[in-house]
């Protein structure tokens, strides 16, 4: 990058030691960061409303001129207001600020200014509070809006920003190839710069948008294609082609054309001679454990073993129940190890993996983190894979003789998204779910309901059927895990009197959660009070309905996720969702629910109600954050800027060509070269 550009913003006029401070605390530190900070939004002063026709309580521009100012009113202490009559000559408004005697003293009478607030009051006497003034004769008609810290204000950061672009304005520079540029007939940089800061019109602005957006997905997206093509140079352990038929003959159940074309894309994959990269995606339900469990029989006949991972120990004590039963009847030995088990346990299940007794491996993050060995690691599989980001996946990449790499999703995520997300990886989709499953009947109602609500639990319970009531929280701190114990008390003391409850949540260790786990298993208990812990991958058929409280502070996805629990044997199955935010938002939210069962449309839904904060939340992914581009807005740029990423690696697998050299400098940025630094260390 031209080195005027890396300067850090105390460069700057008006920038000293104390302010550049301040523009730290937002993660901006040079010339460069500082021009990357677009604006919030803008407002356009171009087209002023006659004050008689502003709506009411909505924002607004008006034109016109102060007539005149009254003297300040102290109303108490610390509480001044100032008031204006301006008008545009039709009609007139007062201005109200209050405290600011130095906005006020700017107002000049006789001056004409733009005023852009609220207007309050009756016809007669209309009002507006404390409006943004911009003086008439100022030629930048669109102002732009920053996010800000204490101690920066919007003219302080419009002043910085015209002084950045100074300096960006004599080192010009075009990071994308000309091919690029005349593909999607772009604007160039300085003109993108110019015009999302300081806009000429609103078209430019939009011009100037989507080539920065475009910029920024680019840039991520050959990042990610990078890291494919990285893991691809180096060679995986190379298996052949095996008899399958005897897994496919011994299982219960014929697999859906979906689970076997995954299982052969999986059988592919690992006949070639770098790693599979592959990602299983597939709703609640769909059957991903017979695709994994088909995979590492095909590495067990090849001689070779296969780890599982986990995100919790319920999921992985689940799993190990799961593949022994699809497993050892054919002869495979499968071992369980997770973080909880005591030490003489884990040394034992260690030396049987290095020793090669064990061919699968099924466990926690603990499996790959500690110093496991394996005799001859062929595969990596990790379940749920929302739960493990980007960089988790690199530092997998570096575990044994660089193994084949399967993840299974069961969070629908829309294409492209999915294309975004799990850019380095391949991707095999299972549509359908096993023939003969009944849809989960989904109510949403009201905390007033909430009696009936029970009362049919308590239906399902006297019918042999078992149950779960869902708290959902944000985060579990100590206060909610109190609410949550308090809440299954009061049920086994009150409406469920005389059943069986148990009591699920985060804050217990492994060993109890899966003696919980196990007791719902065996049906020592009928109700199980949980928290979202049992969110994923859980798997009891007995398990009929499920009711979820305080649903609206949820995803859909997320919704959707819980629901799976039920619904997975024969019986019919229902969930009630129970929340007493009854806006229309929430309301339509959870309709959606009731109305539909296809996750990947759920997912859609909530792409476009929510944007895509479920999918990106607390950073899950790993992926790094955006500044301009919004995934759920600018799908269609996303696409091109896929395909552009496409060509540019298939023409320049490592981007070293120099035309695409500012494209590697602002890959190496976006990722804070942590990925790219984490496979080399592998090699
Ligand atoms: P998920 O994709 O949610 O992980 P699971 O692998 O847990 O789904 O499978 C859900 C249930 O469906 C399990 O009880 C499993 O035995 C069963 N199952 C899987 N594949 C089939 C199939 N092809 N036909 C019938 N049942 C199946
Ligand atoms: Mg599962």
């Amino acid at each position: 990058m031209i080195s005027e550009l890396t300067k850090s913003v105390e460069y700057l006029k008006g920038i000293g030691p104390k302010r550049a401070e301040c523009y730290e605390k937002m993660g901006i530190k040079t010339v460069y960061d500082l021009l990357n900070h677009f604006p919030r939004n803008y407002i356009d002063y171009t087209d002023p409303v006659p004050i008689g026709k502003a709506p009411v309580n909505e924002p607004c521009i008006v034109k016109g001129r102060v007539v005149k100012k009254f003297p300040e009113a102290r109303i108490r202490e610390g509480l001044s207001v100032y008031k204006a009559i301006f008008t545009d000559d039709v009609t007139d408004l007062v201005i109200v600020i209050y405290n600011s005697e130095y906005l006020f003293k700017q107002l000049e009478p006789d001056k004409e200014y733009y005023l852009c607030g609220r207007i309050t009051g009756k016809r007669v006497r209309k009002e507006m509070n404390s409006p943004i003034v911009l003086s008439a004769d100022t030629e930048e008609k669109i102002q732009p809006v920053y996010r800000l810290t204490e101690g920066l204000s919007q003219s302080m950061l419009r002043q910085t920003i015209r002084n950045a672009l100074t300096v960006f304005n004599r080192n010009i520079y075009e990071p994308l190839p000309k091919s690029v540029m005349q593909e999607n007939s772009f604007c160039s940089l300085d003109y993108a710069m110019e015009n999302i800061h300081f806009p000429k019109d609103m078209h430019a602005c939009e011009l100037a948008k989507h080539r920065l957006v475009f910029d920024e997905l680019l840039v991520l997206q050959l990042g990610m294609l990078l890291m494919k093509g990285r893991s691809r140079d180096r060679s995986g352990c190379v298996l052949k082609k095996v008899d399958m038929s005897e897994y496919y003959n011994s299982l219960p159940f014929k697999l859906t054309d979906g689970q076997l074309g995954a299982i052969d894309d999986c059988i592919n994959d690992m006949q070639r001679d770098f790693p599979m990269n592959r990602l299983v995606q597939g709703d609640v339900g769909s059957g991903k454990t017979a695709v994994a469990a088909g995979a590492a029989y095909f590495v067990y006949k090849n001689g070779c073993q296969t780890a599982l991972m986990a995100p919790t120990e319920i999921l992985a004590a689940q799993h190990y129940d799961t593949l022994k039963g699809f497993l050892e009847p054919l002869g495979v030995k499968v071992a369980l190890l997770t973080g909880s088990m005591t030490a003489k346990q884990k040394k034992s299940v260690k030396e049987g993996l290095e020793s090669g007794e064990y061919s699968v491996a099924v466990g926690t993050h603990a499996l790959v983190q500690q110093s496991t060995k394996f005799s001859d690691l062929a595969l990596v599989i990790t379940d749920e894979q929302h739960r493990f980001g980007v960089e988790q996946r690199a530092v997998l990449a570096s575990k044994g003789n660089n193994p084949h790499k399967l993840v299974m999703s069961a969070t629908p995520i829309p294409r492209t998204l999915a294309l975004m997300i799990y850019g380095d990886l391949d991707i095999s989709i299972l549509k359908e779910l096993p023939k003969g499953r009944q849809p989960i009947e989904t109510y949403a109602v009201t905390g007033k309901l909430r009696e009936r609500a029970f009362n049919y639990v308590r239906q399902h319970l006297d019918e042999g059927r078992q149950g779960y009531i869902v708290c959902p929280m944000i985060e579990e701190n100590d206060r909610e895990l109190q609410d949550v114990k308090t809440y299954a008390k009061k049920l086994s003391e009150g409406d469920f009197k005389g059943y069986n409850i148990g009591l699920l949540h985060g804050r217990m260790n492994g060993a109890q959660k899966e003696q919980i786990m196990q007791d719902f298993k065996e049906h020592k208990i009928d109700l199980l009070v949980s928290t979202t812990v049992v969110e994923v991958g859980v798997d009891v058929p007995n398990a009929t309905v499920m009711v979820i409280e305080n649903a609206d502070r949820f995803g859909l996805s997320q919704l959707h996720q819980l629901r799976g629990r039920v619904g997975r044997g024969q019986y019919k199955s229902s969930c009630i969702l129970i929340t007493d935010n009854v806006n229309e938002e929430s309301v339509k939210r959870l309709k959606i629910l009731s109305k539909t069962t296809d996750g990947f449309k759920i997912s859609e839904e909530d792409l476009k109600l929510r944007g895509p904060g479920d999918f990106f939340g607390s950073r899950q992914h790993g992926l790094p954050a955006l500044k301009i581009a919004d995934m759920s807005q600018d799908m269609d740029v996303l696409r091109d800027a896929q395909n552009a990423a496409k060509k540019i690696i298939a023409a320049d697998p490592l981007l070293e060509h120099k035309e695409n050299s500012y494209l590697r400098e602002l890959v190496d940025k976006l990722f804070e070269k942590k990925f790219i630094r984490q496979l080399g260390k592998c090699d």
